[in-house]
């Protein structure tokens, strides 16, 4: 289908009507990232969907922290949160948290409670969440409920003053005990903490909830759409309850399905557990689902791009296959990494009639897409590193790679024929000795061709590389489907982490493309940070190939 002729999601239905009405004259969204703990693969979603709206109908983005619990907030996770978006490639309008709108909050909140409509309570947290009632029982009033204007006003600028202790009283909103959404049952609107927050200092020793913040913050920076994830459904009438009653700019909620992907999770909570535990290596181990983690892993911004719109935006909750992921990655790396060859598992090969000293230099090209593109160099000499897995001794029929008295081509240049296997005293294949055959250079002499084409690498000019081989950080396809009696933990994949090592053509470490290359025959890798002028490392970002095709 043609991008033009693409159904519209329904936000994008939404957003046309509101411009076409003249309900907004443009549109304002923001991404509104809590800063207690890295972004992951489900919010890049949320990424696209804000940036990418506002990007297709000429509007803008805030980044706007929701910085309301400072215990278990950060500096840290406010930087990597600003890198991670960059990285993405997208630019927002204005940096904003909501600490910057405490005053204005506590203002709304004294307005509340002067017009009779907010009360503080004394009441301990299991009374108001047992007074609250169930889905089919109305809540019961708290004994506290009826307090007068002048007590409510006094005791909550006790609370602002530092009066109480941690969970002694909370100031609620006086809405409807017998509300059929629980949400409406006197929400509560701010909560003692006497904890300082990593931008206000210890200013404040209350701190509004979530429900109390989030709507006014949007309404404070006429947000036209503000978008988030279904759970929050059930929020929306306290959203716009807060907006009508404080008679402020009326920004409008719409819930999407969040992200979820097979073997892997996206809670924050249970990411910090695998880090803090040392079950991973940090953030951004590569097989964490973490913008830094798979930005380590190789996954590429584009990729991520074209996987979200793959996934598109819908209503109900899915579980994504991360094949579909991995095929996005395999599509863009292909059409733009380097080529490099690099032998994993070597058996050496050596020609017996190569002439003795001799090393012929090839141009290749960095990618077969773009034949008249840049070029690396590669060297040719008479002993060679090919991988074990090309040769087989009791070769079946249809194995067109290299056998006993057997010919094959090794990519860019000659056909060799293997005339000796040699082993060590175990039986193990340690030397291939073949002879090549001169008239087969490509570009020169006659052309004739075999069956297979191998890969390979001059034992004069190798470099050792070491491999860290990633695969599924869990076992279990659906995580939100870990039985009762068992941890998410005890899914942790034991196999997600292999090293290896390789021998690599001599310009892979020349590689200046600052994204993964294409390991030729078997993957692709990226170089990793952990690389020394000692080692160099590399992590496996994804295979080359595999059956998933996307419907
Ligand atoms: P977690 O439960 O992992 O802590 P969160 O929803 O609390 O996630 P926030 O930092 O509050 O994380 O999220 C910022 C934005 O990203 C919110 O709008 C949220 O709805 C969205 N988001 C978070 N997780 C996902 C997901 N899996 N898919 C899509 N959007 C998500
Ligand atoms: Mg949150």
């Amino acid at each position: 289908m043609e991008e033009n002729e693409k159904k519209l999601n329904f936000l994008e239905e939404i957003i046309e009507d509101d411009l076409r009405t003249g309900k907004v004259p443009s549109i304002l969204t923001r991404f509104p990232p809590e800063p207690n703990g890295y972004l992951h693969l489900g919010h890049a979603k949320s990424l696209c969907i804000n940036f990418g709206l506002a990007m297709k109908y000429g509007g803008k983005t805030n980044l706007r922290y929701d910085d309301t619990n400072p215990v278990k907030e950060d500096v840290e996770y406010v930087d990597s949160i600003k890198e991670d978006i960059k990285w993405l490639g997208f630019q927002w309008e204005k940096e904003c948290y909501a600490s910057d709108y405490f005053d204005q909050l506590y203002e709304w909140a004294e307005d509340l409670i002067r017009r009779g409509l907010a009360y503080v309570d004394d009441q301990t947290q299991e009374e108001i969440s047992r007074g609250r009632g169930t889905v089919d029982k109305p809540g019961v009033e708290s004994p506290y409920r009826n307090r007068s204007v002048e007590e409510n006003l006094r005791l909550f600028r006790e609370m602002r003053d530092g009066k109480y202790a941690d969970g002694e009283k909370v100031l609620r909103a006086k809405i409807d005990m017998a509300h059929p959404n629980m949400m409406m049952r006197d929400p509560l609107l701010y909560r003692i903490k006497h904890a300082s927050h990593h931008r206000t200092g210890d200013k404040w020793c209350i701190y509004p909830m979530y429900d109390f913040t989030h709507g006014q913050c949007d309404s404070i920076e006429h947000i036209t759409h503000s978008i988030c994830t279904l759970e929050f459904d059930v929020h929306r009438p306290l959203y716009d309850w807060f907006i009508e009653t404080l008679g402020i700019y009326p920004s409008h909620q719409y819930e999407f399905a969040r992200l979820n992907l097979t073997y892997t999770l996206m809670s924050k909570r249970k990411l910090l557990e695998l880090v803090q535990k040392g079950l991973v290596a940090g953030w951004d181990d590569p097989r964490m689902p973490t913008l830094c983690g798979v930005r380590r892993r190789g996954y590429t911004p584009e990729a991520l791009k074209m996987f979200c719109d793959k996934i598109g935006v819908s209503k109900r909750d899915q579980l994504m296959d991360i094949q579909l992921l991995e095929w996005c990655v395999r599509q863009d790396l292909n059409a733009r990494s380097n080529r490099y060859m690099v032998v994993q598992d070597p058996v050496k090969v050596t020609l017996r009639n190569w002439p003795e000293g001799l090393v012929e230099w090839y141009d290749c090209p960095l990618n077969p897409a773009d034949p008249e593109g840049a070029t690396r160099k590669v060297p040719f000499t008479g002993t060679l590193w090919i991988d074990r897995a090309d040769f087989m001794e009791d070769a079946p029929k249809k194995f067109f790679r290299l056998k006993p008295d057997g010919e094959v081509r090794l990519k860019y240049t000659y056909i060799i024929k293997c005339e000796e296997v040699v082993k060590d005293a175990d039986g193990k294949v340690v030397e291939l000795v073949c002879s090549y055959d001169p008239s087969t250079k490509p570009g020169g002499g006659e052309w004739r061709s075999v069956k297979g084409t191998i890969h390979w690498v001059s034992c004069d000019f190798a470099k050792p590389v070491e491999l860290r081989n990633y695969d599924r950080l869990f076992t279990l396809a659906d995580m939100s489907q870990v039985p009762e009696d068992k941890d998410y933990k005890d899914f942790l994949n034991p196999e997600s982490l292999t090293l290896g090592t390789g021998l690599a053509e001599p310009a892979l470490l020349e590689d200046a493309s600052g994204i993964a290359v294409q390991f030729e025959r078997t993957g692709y890798y990226v170089l990793d940070k952990d690389s020394t002028t000692e080692k160099t490392v590399f992590n496996k970002t994804v295979s080359l190939k595999d059956s998933y095709k996307p419907e």
